[in-house]
This record gives C-alpha cells, structure tokens and sequence, in this order.
C-alpha cells in the first residue's frame, strides 16, 4: 500500500498549493454566512473536484458547506465514516496573495520568509530540529500560509482519489468542507441530517500523531458595574467610581487559575476586557473547563460573586450579570462511542506514526457536531504555528495524514 501511496505526493502538493492561491480569510461580524466570497469560489472549486473524482450526493449549500459521498466498493452495509476540514483561514492574519515556498531537503537552521525580515527559527520553535531533511512549505513572511484548514482538505482529497483509482477496499465514506469555523460559526448551517454516520474526524490539527477528542466546556459572561459620577471638586461622600468597584470585584477570583497559569487539563477563568468609566464599567469573562460539573460550578461561582458584591455594596443600582454557554467537550460524546479513538489509534500505528493524545484548550467543529450526537475526535494535519506569518507545515507530514485517512478508511470496514 505504502509504495502506491507514495505516489500521490505531488498530487497532493499540488492540491495543497491551488487551495491556498484562494484567499478565504473569514470575517468577525460579517452579516453574510460564508463571512467572505472567496470561501464560496473554493467550496465551487472543490465541488467539481469531487465530481471528477466520481463522489455522489454532491451538493453545495448557499452557506458554501460542501458534502459528499463515496459509497464502500465492499458493501453498502459497511459502517460510515465521515471527514471534515474547514474553508476559511484565520481573521488574525492576512490569507491573501498567499506565495508559498518550497524547501526540499531543509538543512536546519533558520529560514529567510521571502523578500521581508520575517524568519523562523529553530531558537525559537524547537521542533524543528526534528524536521531535518524533510520538504516544508512556508509563506512569504506577508501572510499565514493557509495548512489551517486548506491541508485537511487536500489530504482528504487525496486520500479519496488514492482509495478509488487503487480500488482499495474502504468504508461508506462521508466529506464535507465548511465555512467560517475561526469565527465559530462552522456548523451554524451544518446539514446534519445529510451528513448521517457512525462517527466522523476533523482533519485540523498539528503535528504528526495529534489526536484530540477532549475540549474545553465554554462560557462567556458579562458583569456590568454601575457607579455615580459628580465633579471631582464636591465628590466627597457622592461620588461612585464603578471603576474602583470593578476592581475590587475583580479581586475575587481565584489568582492562580488564569489561561497564564494554568495549561493540560486546568480550567480557568479569563477577564478578556474591561471597559468602561465611573459611571459604568463592563467586565468580559472567558470561562473555562474540560469537566463538565467544575464548568457549572465555575459559573454558580461566577454568579455568587455578583450576589455578595451586591450584598456588600448596597449599591443604588445592583451589578448584573449575563452568562451564555458557547461549546462543550466533545468528550461527553466520544466516551460513548470509543471505537471512534480506537480505529484512529489503530491506524495511525499501522502507518508507524505514535499516537499524541492531547487536550484541546479550545473548541472546534467537532465540538459543535458532537452537540449534534456525531462523535468527531481530531485528527493530525501535519502543520505548525496555526494563524500567524510563521504557518508552516511538512509534505512528509502531508502525506502522513492521507495514510491515515485511507487506513482509517480501510480498517473501519472490519468494524461491525
Ligand atoms: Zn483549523
């Protein structure tokens, strides 16, 4: 298998390369979904490759989410996998005249980004050291490189064209691309019911053997503080500064338990902003917990806090508090179906490829599918330094990632 494979490689530098020449950057607080047209010309894109590729049920929503179908050349009662990559790029940083560069062989040491002063560097990205010899692909300095999520894509897509020209043996296998998902609105307009399968991977994350199937429980709050104001000449016994009551309520949480002191399975709470002035300030919080019962408690926590301060202060006008719930761990779903880590542990070993089980200190599509009762752990893309002009990724990694795709393909059809 592994020789036919290999000779994808170009195929798949190729794909990877035409991708990230669309610019699909998203865009926070568009009013349209997908939030930018070039996410739309690639889902069209990607739509007649798929045609040619021979999938069935091809469709593509107005909200450019893209779904596919390849039937198992076994049985049609074979299980169903499903595979998901997204079509946007990060809004931190420009996807646009994306100029990839590609170094064969790398030497280590640092590497000069295009004409500019930007360079990666081993000092400061210590991995890599370890990719000595291999092909990387990096951007000109000016742009993100686009391997979020653009490698996912091409990988699966090659693993699809790898699987039917061979004739291999495989699963009833579902795809779908989706808009939007750095802006976490991926799955807003997600065909749930035309997507239906035993359980489904995302194709999102980094280096060589990730496999993440747990994320963060996620909430947001609002406390807003109301104070007097009055000329600061005759404030005495008047005035109220909301800003020192801002202040001293956010004295109450616990010091250590910040996104900058905690990391692995720590849960914390973040004060994202603070606006405002005497007469009123706004306190925006970031909560956060891989445990589902610690997440409710940090948020009874959060609303007793208001209460005693309210309590406390006697204050003409009381502080409120709104709070909305944004995603939750994956892993409340997974749990039930462990088959769903297990095959792509199995074939990542098959591939020789150690699997890195990791906590996701975030969400993802798979969050949100999961919410829907599909299990959908995270599988390796082979990229590095996400959102930023340093992105890059490794063709060795690549092709790593169609492997697994194909051999998760393959196994699940001995899954009954
Ligand atoms: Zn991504």
């Amino acid at each position: 298998m592994m020789d036919k494979i290999a000779q994808y490689k170009n195929g798949l530098l190729e794909r990877f390369l035409h991708y990230v020449s669309f610019d699909t950057q998203s865009k926070i607080g568009a009013k349209v979904s997908p939030s930018s047209a070039g996410q739309l010309k690639l889902a069209k894109h990607l739509q007649q490759e798929l045609f040619a590729l021979g999938l069935q049920d091809i469709e593509i929503s107005k909200n450019a989410v893209v779904t596919a179908f390849l039937p198992s050349n076994v049985s049609p009662k074979m299980p169903t996998i499903g595979f998901v990559a997204h079509l946007d790029t990060s809004p931190q940083c420009s996807g646009k005249h994306v100029r990839p560069e590609v170094i064969e062989n790398y030497r280590g040491g640092d590497i000069a980004l295009g004409l500019g002063d930007e360079f990666i560097s081993p000092v400061y990205y210590h991995f890599l050291q370890k990719l000595v010899g291999k092909t990387l692909i990096v951007p000109d300095g000016n742009t993100l490189l686009g391997a979020d999520n653009k490698a996912g894509i091409a990988e699966i897509m090659t693993a699809l064209c790898y699987l039917k020209e061979n004739n291999i043996p495989h699963c009833n296998i579902r795809v779908a691309f989706t808009p939007d998902e750095e802006i976490g609105l991926g799955m807003d307009f997600f065909p749930t019911e035309k997507f239906q399968c035993h359980w489904a991977y995302t194709v999102d994350g980094g280096e060589v053997g990730e496999l993440e199937y747990e994320n963060f429980n996620a909430a947001k709050a609002v406390v807003t503080i109301y104070g007097r104001n009055m000329h600061t000449g005759t404030a005495k016994n008047i005035m109220v500064n909301a800003l020192t009551l801002a202040c001293e309520f956010q004295q109450g949480f616990p010091a250590q338990e910040v996104p900058e002191k905690t990391d692995g399975r720590q849960g914390f709470f973040h004060l994202e902003s603070f606006v405002g002035d005497v007469e009123k300030v706004e306190l925006h919080y970031l909560i956060r917990d891989f445990d589902r019962v610690n997440f409710e408690q940090r948020k009874a926590f959060l609303s007793m806090l208001v209460v005693d301060f309210n309590r406390k202060k006697r204050l003409r006008r009381k502080a409120e508090i709104v709070m909305q719930d944004n995603y939750y761990n994956m892993y409340d779903t997974i749990r039930k179906v462990p088959a769903a880590v297990h095959l792509a542990d199995t074939a990542m070993k098959k591939c020789g490829i150690e699997p890195l089980h990791k906590p996701i200190r975030g969400g993802t599509d798979g969050a949100k599918l999961a919410e829907k009762g599909i299990a959908c752990p995270n599988l390796f893309t082979g990229g590095y330094n996400f959102h930023s002009k340093h992105e890059f990724i490794t063709l060795e990694g690549m092709m790593d990632s169609v492997k697994v795709i194909a051999k998760i393909a393959e196994l699940a059809i001995k899954i009954s």
